[in-house]
């Protein structure tokens, strides 16, 4: 039995005394943060977050089931990889000369990056609008971001990137590769002259490179302060949370340095070697999102106050008349998409739509022309 003092010791502390020490010990600038939301999307078509629409094709999932059925869960992961790196070199056409990071997703590898780079006053620069979590993983390493404003088309501005480069030595130049959100391919003499005049590493963000018409994996131990990073995440496989870097020996074996221990778990490692031992079912289903997409492209751009962008993603963007009302009307109908408007000035009015199966693609188009027409 406890005496009436002893509970009342181990009673929770008041929520108010709670939120005075967060408020005073959490640094500021976290402590003003929201978290990051994921959308509820339980019995929605989901065409928010870039994911494949398609299921695993069964001889690839029996073998991912097999592979998971023997793993060793008792044990830490294997803390180099080096089998699961092979997979990914052969599956993907990683240059023989480049060594590679294995990350839980390409979010952790950003992370990473930032973490490695972040002396004091070390500067992230990146075109915007461009990913979010540019920003905030510099944040998070008390990094300071510095956005360059895309031009026109949502082109890379050639002589702005290049004057703030020159005026901020960033340590840290992302490039999404095709770009999130805009969804274009940015022009690669651009990209080549900012990697040759970044004093600091240029990390080309390739996680949509599947779905575009070009890449620079290939290059990505050609110049001495450049790396490749991809994902796994928009090939049916983003359950999966893994992403990998790719560069010289160098760079990779320095960076390394600040990664966990066991990043990349043991379920995530049998199961990607198994599905990547054949992949030639990722070709596939990328090959039908790409047909969709050109489909999507075409219906979308015929529906009355609707304009498309050119895309090299797995997503379209689309602006519309009231993008907040045309989101809310989708969300009716039961398919969620991201709503981009308040983001950044040239996000106005736009929405994101990930690419979806056949079916998912025709409710969102009845949705987006009824929504035209109310
Ligand atoms: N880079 C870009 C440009 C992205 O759009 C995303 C996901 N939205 C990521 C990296 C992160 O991918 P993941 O962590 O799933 O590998």
């Amino acid at each position: 039995m406890s005496t009436p003092a002893q509970t009342r010791e181990r009673a929770a502390p008041a929520a108010d005394s709670c939120a005075e020490r967060v408020a005073a010990i959490v640094r500021p600038d976290v402590h003003a943060l929201s978290p990051y939301r994921v959308a509820d999307a339980r019995g929605m078509i989901k065409l928010d977050a870039m994911e494949s629409p398609y299921d695993l094709p069964a001889p690839a999932r029996a073998r991912m089931v097999a592979a998971i059925a023997s793993a060793a869960v008792n044990r830490y992961p294997d803390g180099n990889p080096d089998v699961l790196k092979r997979v990914i070199a052969r599956a993907f056409g990683v240059p023989a000369e480049a060594q590679m990071l294995l990350g839980n997703g390409s979010d952790e590898l950003i992370q990473m990056l930032c973490l490695a780079l972040a002396r004091p006053n070390a500067v992230v620069l990146a075109p915007e609008p461009t990913f979010v979590m540019y920003r905030m993983h510099a944040l998070f390493a008390h990094m300071r971001y510095v956005g360059v404003p895309l031009g026109e088309g949502f082109a890379l501005a050639r002589e702005p990137m290049l004057d703030a480069i020159a005026r901020e030595s960033p340590a840290l130049v992302f490039l999404s590769y095709p770009n999130n959100p805009t969804g274009n391919l940015f022009d690669e003499a651009v990209v080549r002259e900012i990697v040759e005049r970044a004093p600091g590493l240029v990390v080309i963000d390739e996680a949509y490179s599947a779905f575009a018409s070009r890449s620079m994996l290939a290059s990505a131990c050609a110049f001495p302060n450049m790396i490749v990073l991809r994902t796994v995440s928009k090939l049916g496989m983003a359950g999966l949370r893994l992403g990998y870097a790719v560069g010289s020996r160098e760079w990779i074996s320095s960076i390394d340095k600040v990664r966990q221990p066991y990043n990349v778990n043991v379920l995530t490692q049998a199961a990607a070697c198994a599905l990547l031992e054949d992949p030639s079912w990722i070709d596939a289903q990328s090959a039908r999102v790409l047909h969709e997409r050109t489909r999507l492209e075409r219906e979308l751009a015929a529906i009355a106050g609707c304009r498309v962008f050119q895309t090299e993603t797995n997503f379209v963007l689309v602006r519309v008349a009231d993008a907040a009302r045309t989101f809310a009307h989708l969300e009716n109908r039961g398919v969620l998409v991201k709503l981009l408007d308040g983001w950044h000035p040239m996000l106005t009015n736009m929405l994101r739509i990930t690419v979806g199966a056949p079916s998912e693609n025709d409710c969102l188009i009845e949705a987006l022309r009824e929504a035209a027409l109310a």
